[in-house]
């Protein structure tokens, strides 16, 4: 059906990974898709992405986090803020969206988000300046993806809040009120 496409996503060492050591930080992940993109060799892979956000990994974009734009529902609920951080979790997904700070969160506010750059938060940044400017991004489709040059400017880092580890809380409570409902 010509729908075949490839899905990418940046890891990073967010909170709850593993290996917290070998994970990329936001400027070596610009620096490998600029390499990874330089090897299509004028035969165009096909990604599932918008070109913004493919753009936005190479480096030429300054996007900040939509956490909303791809919400996480799970079995104890709405995760806030996204499929990454699991700092709460609400009944509906209406308290979800009008309860959530979400000017806490994101690249540049909170000190967990700073390597991110994943499409959970990203791609529905690079959707939204897509409606906003269909040229630009229709141009970096027709044209491929920059990948030499200066990057855009990172966001700054210093005004970010320090990272708050309330995961495991979190999960206890939402355990405690599964097993109340079921007795
Ligand atoms: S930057 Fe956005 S998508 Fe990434 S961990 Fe933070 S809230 Fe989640």
């Amino acid at each position: 059906m010509g729908i075949d496409g490839i899905t990418v996503s940046p890891g990073y060492a967010y909170e709850r990974a593993p290996d917290q050591a070998h994970f990329l930080s936001r400027r070596r992940t610009k620096e490998l898709f600029r390499e990874i993109f330089k090897r299509q060799n004028g035969s165009r892979w096909s990604f599932n992405q918008s070109s913004l956000f493919l753009d936005f990994l190479a480096g030429n974009q300054t996007y900040h986090c939509t956490p909303w734009g791809n919400p996480t529902r799970n079995y104890f609920g709405w995760q806030r803020p996204c499929y990454l951080l699991g700092e709460g979790y609400t009944r509906t997904f209406k308290e979800l969206m009008e309860e959530t700070d979400w000017d806490s969160y994101g690249t540049g506010n909170y000190e967990k988000c700073a390597q991110c750059m994943v499409h959970s938060g990203y791609e529905a940044t690079a959707v939204v300046d897509s409606v906003h400017n269909p040229l630009k991004a229709a141009m970096i489709s027709l044209r491929g993806v920059r990948t030499t040059g200066a990057m855009a400017p990172e966001i700054p880092l210093d005004r970010q809040r320090p990272a708050e580890y309330v995961f495991s809380r979190h999960v206890e409570e939402a355990m405690a009120r599964l097993k109340s409902r079921l007795r």
